[in-house]
């Protein structure tokens, strides 16, 4: 049987998506680049995402792209037309099966492209007055990888090898998963590894996403656990595995982020904890949802919860977690205009080895959805 690729969006669909600032790349065309706000503002000397002031992320040098535009939840907060692009999962079938009639682009095929059409992107800044000549070059240059932008990306088969391929170019690389494929999160080594936790338990996790997967994101979770090197001895206890500790051993940095919605998951603040620390990432970001995309046709604009309201429930979720485990979290950073807070453990450094640091303002990324 030929392969097929499942995109069953219309001309219609298609065009408001790229009016939105999509740009679907490779032959079969289930991966896009979108360049984000930050960039275009970094371009124009107007300061960088929280994820540089956060972790030293290079806005006009990092790559927003996913290698599947599909997804298999539905959550209320997405940004796509998740009417389009889903993928159904039949209970029991494993994930080759679904994605084996997907016709898709090799890893090297999609990371080529979406280097490419970020560097035409980019290319628009020449000569550019506010855009310094140094600042266009390493913009042509990318050194990071978003793999965030919308879609799930570990239904992409060769997600391991897609970030492999990216750290051969020399990039770092961040993957935002839903957390409904354990199996896959086990295989990868991304530079950072961020899971979304958008309820603090299965009930509200179902009303948000849409879907049925809580039992993988638990599993996710302990996945989580096990790339920052602890174990578990008992029930209750978990304990850190010294010897694997080490900076080789410790290639993912880990974080679980939480998106805020208004009315629906800022409750429970002590589950939250009680998840977080099922995981022991070395960061937890806490962000309001964002009302922009499609998910203004699901949600008001109320959803969307004030920096002051993102913060105190971040303080609570930190004050369950200084009661319960032995790393002691808390809050580092925030970033008021996106709304966002930063819990670190302590066992990690911040900055990425390597990243830009100095001048680092208060800012936002708001395409960062998940
Ligand atoms: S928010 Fe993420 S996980 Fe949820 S439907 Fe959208 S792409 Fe999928």
């Amino acid at each position: 049987m030929e392969r097929r690729v499942l995109l069953n969006y219309d001309a219609e669909t298609m065009r408001t998506l790229e009016k939105q600032g999509y740009h679907f790349v490779g032959k079969h065309r289930h991966s896009a680049v979108k360049s984000c706000l930050w960039l275009k503002k970094a371009l124009r000397g107007e300061g960088r995402c929280y994820k540089g002031k956060f972790y030293g992320i290079a806005s006009h040098r990092c790559v927003q792209m996913t290698p599947s535009i599909f997804c298999n939840q539905r959550c209320v907060h997405c940004w796509r037309p998740i009417e389009f692009f889903n993928i159904h999962e039949r209970a029991g079938e494993k994930l080759e099966e679904i994605t084996a009639e997907i016709a898709w682009d090799s890893p090297s095929e999609v990371a080529n492209a979406c280097i490419e059409e970020q560097k035409r992107l980019v290319s628009g800044y020449k000569g550019f007055k506010r855009t310094t000549e140094k600042m266009f070059e390493e913009a042509m240059s990318p050194k990071h990888v978003a793999i965030s932008l919308v879609g799930e990306p570990t239904l992409y088969p060769y997600l391991r090898e897609l970030i492999e391929e990216f750290h051969r170019l020399r990039c770092t690389t961040f993957v935002v998963t839903n957390g409904t494929h354990p199996e896959v999160l086990r295989r990868i080594n991304p530079t950072q590894l961020y899971l979304s936790l958008n309820a603090p338990n299965e009930e509200i996790y179902k009303k948000i996403s849409g879907a049925n997967f809580w039992e993988r994101i638990l599993e996710s979770l302990e996945v989580l656990r096990e790339k920052g090197g602890f174990e578990r001895e008992t029930a209750e206890k978990i304990v850190r595995k010294e010897e694997e500790v080490g900076e080789d051993a410790r290639r993912t940095r880990t974080v679980v982020r939480i998106t805020c919605i208004n009315g629906l998951n800022m409750v429970h603040p002590e589950k939250y904890a009680e998840l977080i620390a099922e995981a022991m990432p070395d960061f937890v970001e806490v962000k309001a949802y964002m009302h922009l995309g499609f998910s203004r046709k699901r949600l008001k604009r109320d959803a969307m919860p004030s920096h002051a309201l993102v913060k105190a429930f971040a303080e609570k979720i930190v004050d369950a977690l200084r009661q319960k485990e032995e790393i002691k979290y808390k809050i580092v950073d925030e970033s008021e205009i996106s709304r966002v807070v930063l819990i670190s453990s302590g066992k990690e450094e911040r900055f990425l080895r390597g990243a830009e640091q100095g001048d680092l303002i208060n800012s936002t990324s708001i395409e960062h959805h998940k």
